[in-house]
Formats: structure tokens, sequence, C-alpha cells
């Protein structure tokens, strides 16, 4: 592409806030097609991130080519209990998740950012964006202003950039986490297995995600119940041995979901991964989306970074939220109707997944890539199913 900022040395083509798998994808793929690109990251790389760090099949496939994964394990078993009860392991031969630690994992992807010629600072906060004409100007916490002909705000559930774009979110949910150090013989028992406990607030879950000689384990619910959050995740420690966490890291931290009538544009500037409420209402798995939509993200910002007038910016953006929608959004849809089912009927789900081999099936389907949840629920008989189950 003719890099309209080349002339300009004070002008970027792409701006893009946070270097999470959203925002280290959108400056890769701009700086890839050719954009003066800045990546702002408020943090030092590499920085620590809450997160269970499951990489399913879809975040694999979307990463770049000939990306090596900071890997900690390979998922081939899945153990579910309900509420700590009922325990069952289902097993594949191959693996369908991957195990990594976050921080490794964003500064890698950071560094593919950068090789593709993106520049990286971090130290830098961004406080707000506003746009002026043909560009956007960036604000930061040290009052510098730093001007873009595009915007891509890829910083993350509690994003400054979401509030300008004025996304909207129609599930909140609170997630509790520890990091807790595991001995040999521990490490073994886990090796390889993912432990998914059905919880006991409508919708929550709790996961045991290993990683070498640590184990993540964390609790999710939807917001507003912090005790019985709280109290759910001291139980699931604890029915693992897992009381004694002094030696853990600790944190706690929201997710959200967009309603699917949310923007993910405003002028020049854009939005993606969890700062555009992209995540997996069920599952709460969000790196594939935030890679996802991080990829369109920056090619939707290297295209508005040669748009001149507003009906182009305009056309470029809507298609955004097309692929955004068509795409990301038909797999929320669909999977907020597993979620429904499951709030309501958390034992038939149980029961399902543990007993009936073409259920579990669709589980390792899902975690490995093999289909979307779209494509799991696509025929009549599980619509309808679906359907029922969620009728008040
Ligand atoms: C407890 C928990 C467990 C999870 N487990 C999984 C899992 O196992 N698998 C999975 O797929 N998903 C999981 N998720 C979801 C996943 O973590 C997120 O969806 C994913 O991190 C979104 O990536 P992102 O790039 O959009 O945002 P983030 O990863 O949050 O990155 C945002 C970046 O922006 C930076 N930033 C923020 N504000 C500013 C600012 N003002 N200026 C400059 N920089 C800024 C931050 O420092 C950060 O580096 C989990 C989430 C939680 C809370």
């Amino acid at each position: 592409m003719t890099s309209k900022s080349s002339s300009h040395p004070h002008l970027w083509d792409v701006i893009v806030v946070g270097a999470g798998p959203a925002g280290a994808t959108a400056a890769r793929t701009a700086a890839e097609m050719g954009c003066r690109t800045l990546l702002l990251e408020r943090a030092v790389l590499p920085r620590y991130k809450t997160c269970g760090g499951g990489l399913v099949g879809a975040s694999v496939a979307a990463l770049p080519a000939g990306f090596r994964i900071p890997s900690r394990d390979h998922i081939n078993q899945i153990s579910i209990s309900c509420h700590s009860r009922g325990i069952r392991t289902l097993s594949q031969r191959d693996p369908v998740v991957t195990m990594v630690y976050r921080d490794e994992f964003d500064a890698a992807l950071t560094r593919s950012a950068t090789e593709a010629g993106a520049e990286l600072r971090e130290r830098v906060q961004v406080k707000s964006v506003a746009t002026n004409g043909e560009t956007a100007v960036v604000t930061t916490n040290g009052g510098q202003q730093l001007r873009a002909r595009s915007v891509v705000g890829a910083d993350g559930s509690t994003s400054r950039i979401a509030c300008y774009v004025g996304v909207r979110c129609e599930q909140v949910d609170l997630a509790l986490e520890a990091e807790v150090p595991v001995a040999s013989d521990e490490t073994a028992a886990w090796k390889g297995r993912v432990l998914l406990d059905w919880g006991p607030i409508p919708g929550s879950y709790g996961w045991v995600f290993p990683k070498g000689n640590h184990l993540t384990i964390g609790v999710i619910s939807a917001r507003g119940h912090p005790h019985a959050t709280r109290a759910y995740m001291n139980e699931f420690l604890a029915s693992h041995h897992l009381s004694n966490i002094e030696n853990a890291r600790t944190s706690g931290h929201l997710t959200r979901c967009r309603l699917p009538d949310s923007p993910l544009s405003r002028g020049r500037v854009l939005v993606a991964g969890d700062a555009a409420g992209l995540l997996d209402p069920m599952f709460r798995e969000g790196i594939s989306f935030a890679l996802r939509s991080g990829a369109l993200a920056g090619h939707t910002a290297a295209a508005i970074a040669t748009a001149n007038d507003g009906q182009l910016v305009r056309e470029t953006t809507d298609s955004y939220a097309r692929q955004i929608n068509d795409i990301l959004g038909t797999e929320m849809l669909e999977s907020r109707k597993v979620l429904t089912l499951f709030k309501k009927h958390p034992r038939l789900v149980h029961t399902g997944l543990t007993r009936v081999p073409a259920i579990s099936n669709k589980l390792f389907d899902y975690a490995a890539g093999r289909a979307t949840i779209p494509e799991l629920l696509d025929n009549t008989t599980t619509q309808i199913a679906l359907a029922l189950a969620s009728r008040p």
C-alpha cells in the first residue's frame, strides 16, 4: 500500500493500543500490509495476564505461519465433574488443547509484530482517543498526543477505547484464578489432562489447567455474586487438596461479552478482542476471538489508512462489522444458547457430556478446532432440543 504517513513523519498509518493477542495480531497484520504501525502497551513485556492459557484449535489455526507456540502442555484428556462430584475422564489419542503461559505467548506474538515492522512502545498507557478530521488522536497518560490515520483499540476488558466507540455488553462475569506450584507427583497426575467442573451458581464453572510444575486453577460466574464465587473457588481448591496457596499467584478479572448489535468502530477507530466484548459466552474462551478479530482489525485499519473520504471509511468499517458479526457474532449467538441450557439444566449437560459419546465427541471437536459451535449445533434436532430446553 502507499503509506500516507511517509510524507508526515508525525502521522502514523495505524496505532494499536494494547499488546495482547488482539493488538499484537492487528499490529503485525497492518505492518505486513506496509503500514507505519505503532503498538502502545502500558506494561513491559513479558507481563502477567490472568488467563487459563488454554489454546483451543481455533486459536492455533489463527496464529501466524511458522509461529512457535511456547507450549507448557498438550491436552488429550478432559475430566468433567459436577460441583466436584461424578468425575469422569474422557480421552482422545491426539492433543486438542495447547497450554501456554500468557506472558510468554503474548511476548512471542508481539515479537512477530515487531519483526513485521511495527514499532513497540512499552510503559505507555493510553488515556483517551478522539477523531479530528482525517486523523485520530491518541492521548497518553504522560500527556503526549499521537496521531494516526486509524486506531485499533485492543486494550482488553477494561478498554478506554471501547468507551469512545460505545461498546455495550450483555454478559459480565467475574473470574478468580490461582497459579499453584505443585510437586512432581502432582505434575505427573495432571499431565495432558484438564478438569472442568460445573459450579453451584447458574452458568458458573471451574477449571484446572496443567502447566508443568504449576496448575492454573480458576472459577468464573456471573458478576454480582462475589461472596458465592469466592466460596466456590475455596471449595474447588479444597476438593483438590490445594487450599494451601500461600505461594500461589492469585488474581481476579472481569470478562465481558458484547450485545449482538454493539458497535465495533467509530470513525477511524476500531475495537478488537476483549475490548470489543468478543468472547465465547459459554466457556469464556477469548484468545481465538482476539486473534481472529485482531487480524480483521489490522486489515481494516490498513484500508482506512489510505481512505481519503468519510464515505470510504464508513464502507470499510461496515465491512469489518459484517465480517465480525457473520463469523464471531454467529459463534457467540450459538454458544449463548448452550449457556442458557447449561444454566437451567446443568445436570442434563453433565450427563450428556460424560455419558453420551456423540455429545462428548462434540466437545473434543470444538476444543480441537475441527468444528465451531454453530457447526456442532447445526442440525434441526439439536436446535429444537435447545429451544425447548431454554423455554421458561
Ligand atoms: C481467568 C481467565 C481465564 C481465561 N482463560 C482463557 C483460556 O484458557 N483460553 C482462552 O482462549 N481465553 C481465556 N480467557 C480469555 C482471554 O484471556 C481473553 O479473551 C484474551 O486475553 C483477550 O485478548 P486481548 O488481546 O483482547 O486482551 P488482553 O489480553 O487483555 O490484552 C490487552 C493488553 O492491553 C494492555 N492495555 C490495557 N489498557 C491499556 C491502555 N490504556 N494503554 C495501553 N495498553 C493497555 C494490557 O496491558 C494488555 O497487554 C480467560 C480470561 C480470564 C479472565
